[in-house]
């Protein structure tokens, strides 16, 4: 039987994970009923107030970057720095909520390419002179 700690719990709760891991904890909790209790105490302990400032963290999703960047990150309009942070973020942390917004963003872009060029010059530095 896999063990989880409390954060990779709520985790699964709050949906952080990719989509296996999240399967992983939800056959687990199907089959042990002690670690249902155990996630129910801990959502009961985080509903009365108990947060760390790690659990304010993750449930503010701080870490998560707002949508205009996740449009940035998809016009390659960032530097490499930023860039692989947020490659990191939905690739290896998996996080849904930000891959959710990655996929709106694309199915809303909808212009050519050359639409998208011009955009991006304006949006520059060159576009202000
Ligand atoms: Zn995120």
């Amino acid at each position: 039987m896999a063990q989880f700690t409390d954060d990779e719990l709520l985790a699964y709760v709050d949906e952080r994970f990719s989509t296996d891991f999240c399967a992983v904890v939800e056959h687990s909790l199907r089959r042990n009923s002690s670690l249902c209790e155990r996630l129910a105490t801990l959502l009961s302990l985080r509903d009365h107030g108990d947060f760390s400032v790690g659990e304010l963290w993750r449930q503010y999703r701080l870490s998560c970057p707002p949508r205009a960047v996740w449009a940035a990150y998809i016009e390659k309009r960032l530097g490499d720095g930023l860039s692989q942070y947020l490659q990191f973020h939905v690739e290896t942390i998996g996080c849904r909520v930000c891959s959710a917004n990655i996929d709106d963003l694309k199915r809303q872009d909808t212009s050519t390419e050359a639409e998208r060029r011009t955009r991006k010059f304006f949006q520059s530095s060159a576009g202000n002179l």
